[in-house]
This record gives C-alpha cells, structure tokens and sequence, in this order.
C-alpha cells in the first residue's frame, strides 16, 4: 500500500481519515486549527504534520477535504505549501464538493510538477463516511485512478470514473443540486397540505411509496424536520456553494436551467439568513419562516 497523506479533518474529512488510519499507510494528518490534527493523529496512531507542504512530503496519495476549491488553490504555494512537499510522480486527490474550473487549474499547476489530479467528491454523508461506504465520482485520468483505487476503497464502496477533470466536480454540484430542490419542494408540498388539512406524517406515508418521493421525503423529513431534531451534518453553507457550482456548470454550458437558478437564488438567500453554521435541512426553517407555518408532527 502507499503512504497517505490526509489534509481537511472537518465533520466528512475526519472519518474518512479514520479509516485511512487503521490501515497500514503511514498516514499523516494536517489541518488549519491545529488542535484538531493533533487531537486525531493522538486517537488514531496519525502522524501529525504541522505544514501541508510537511504532510505532502514522501506521502504517494495525498487527499485533500476541504469547503471549496479555493482552499485547495490556496494551499499550494510558500515555502508551507502543497507543491513544496509534492513529489513527483505522486498524486493529489481532491475529495472537496469543488468546481471544475478551479479544480483544471489546480491539475494544471501540479502536472508542471510531474504530479497527478483527480477531482474526487464523494456523497453518502457523515454517516456513510463513518460507515466506509461512501460513493466517489472522478474526474480526470482513468489509469490515474485506478492507482489510487485501493486507497479510495478504504473509504468508498462506490468509485465512479465520470469524465476528464472537473466531472466529479460537475456530477457532484448537479446531485446537490437535486437534493436541494427535493427539499425546497417537498417543504412546500408538505406545508400546502398541512394546511389543506393533511398531517405531514400522513403525507409522507403517501409519497414515500408514490412517485413524487425523494432521499429528502423518505429520509431527512421523517427523521430531521418531523422530529425538530435539525442535527447539523452537513452546512446549509455548503449546499449553497454545490447549487451555485451547478447553475454555473450550466450557464457555461448554455443549457437553459431555470430551476438551478432560481434554487441557487434561493438557498444564497436561506444562508444569508440563517448563517454559516445551519445544517442544510434547517433550510426548510427559512421555507417555514415564508409560510408562516411550521411543518409538524
Ligand atoms: P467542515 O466545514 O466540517 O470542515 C471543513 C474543513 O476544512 C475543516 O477541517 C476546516 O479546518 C478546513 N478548512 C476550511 N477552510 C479552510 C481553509 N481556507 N484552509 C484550510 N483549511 C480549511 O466541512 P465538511 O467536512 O462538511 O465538508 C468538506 C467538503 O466535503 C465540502 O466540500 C463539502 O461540500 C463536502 N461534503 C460534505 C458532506 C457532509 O455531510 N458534511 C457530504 C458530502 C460532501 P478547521 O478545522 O480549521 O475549521
């Protein structure tokens, strides 16, 4: 197996790291506070780099999670940085929910250097990351990844090949896309009923085996808006960022997408008011707020 490098231990980063150490892969952890890397590389036998150029150096797969592709763009230069401890020959897989454009720039910088690129986004969520189960979409070289197949397994039961650069980026933004709008429009549909009369709960036990059901009705309402319980898993934050990359995808692309639009609109104005910290199904909250009626049980 190769040595691994892991930067980015935020709520998905860190289990997946977790399972990166309980294998032999020499793993060496970095991230931005500090505390958090040493606190991991203590639990789980990591060593702790204090640079991301020191975490990169000697590692063949470095993998990086963090909110958006800027980030990684952003570590890459300084005596600190990524391309200092890069080596060639070796690879960085970006697991960030990026954008392509930004993600093409990144693995134009690094094959300068002889050092591989594959935008590698993954979905299942917290719990699928704790889990080990995770689906990972690719972009970029298909031999590449089949290099670092191994070292996705440890974490991914499902790896996709979706395209050049920049796919698992796109293929990323686009699902996000459709969850997002799957809980824009059942929040609407569910609100329109209770107040026609019908209990959510009764509701959903109609859609979720009808055709108008989602992850978001048979899932994430029955267990997150019904029971208030709103558990912050994954930032409304970063839904917004995922929407915004699709409309974009698709404006370049000249496809006429005027939902994506308008749910990027949307869910810019849904984190404007409810901040930074709001999980993505506190969305329905803001929905709520419009309506003047809260979805309950
Ligand atoms: P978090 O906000 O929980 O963690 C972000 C991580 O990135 C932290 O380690 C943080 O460090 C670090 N970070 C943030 N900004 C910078 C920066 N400018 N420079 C260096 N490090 C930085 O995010 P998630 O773990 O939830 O998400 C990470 C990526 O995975 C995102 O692209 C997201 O869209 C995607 N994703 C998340 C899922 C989820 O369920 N959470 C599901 C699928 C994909 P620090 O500790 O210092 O804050």
């Amino acid at each position: 197996m190769p040595t691994v490098a892991f930067l980015g231990l935020g709520a998905i980063g860190a289990p997946m790291a977790r399972h990166l150490a309980a294998q032999p892969l020499g793993l060496r952890v970095w991230n931005r506070t500090s505390s958090r890397a040493a606190a991991f590389a203590a639990a789980h036998g990591a060593v702790h780099a204090m640079t991301p150029a020191d975490a990169a150096r000697g590692a063949d797969v470095v993998i990086t999670c963090f909110p958006v592709s800027g980030d990684v763009e952003s570590l890459l230069d300084g005596p600190d940085g990524l391309l200092t401890g890069l080596g060639a020959g070796s690879v960085l897989v970006d697991c960030t929910s990026g954008d392509p454009a930004t993600s093409t720039r990144i693995a134009a910088r690094l094959a300068a250097q002889q050092v591989g690129f594959l935008d590698c986004p993954v979905s299942g969520g917290v719990v699928g990351a704790e889990a080990g189960t995770l689906t990972i979409m690719v972009g970029g070289d298909a031999a590449l990844l089949e290099r670092v197949r191994p070292v996705l397994e440890v974490f991914g039961k499902k790896i996709v090949h979706c395209g050049a650069i920049g796919a698992g980026d796109a293929v990323k933004a686009v699902n996000n896309a459709l969850l997002a709008l799957h809980l824009w429009s059942t929040a609407e549909g569910l609100m329109t009923l209770q107040r026609a009369g019908v209990a959510p709960a009764v509701a959903l036990d109609v859609i979720n085996t009808s055709s108008g059901r989602s992850n978001a009705s048979m899932n994430l309402f029955p267990e997150r808006v019904l029971t208030r319980a709103f558990p912050r898993t994954f930032r409304l934050a970063l839904l917004d960022k995922d929407v915004g990359i699709a409309a974009q995808v698709a404006r370049e692309q000249r496809v006429p997408a005027p939902l994506l639009q308008l749910t990027a609109e949307f869910f810019t104005a849904a984190r404007s008011a409810l901040g930074e910290e709001a999980d993505h199904v506190e969305v329905v909250r803001f929905i709520e707020q419009l309506a003047g009626t809260e979805i309950s049980a």
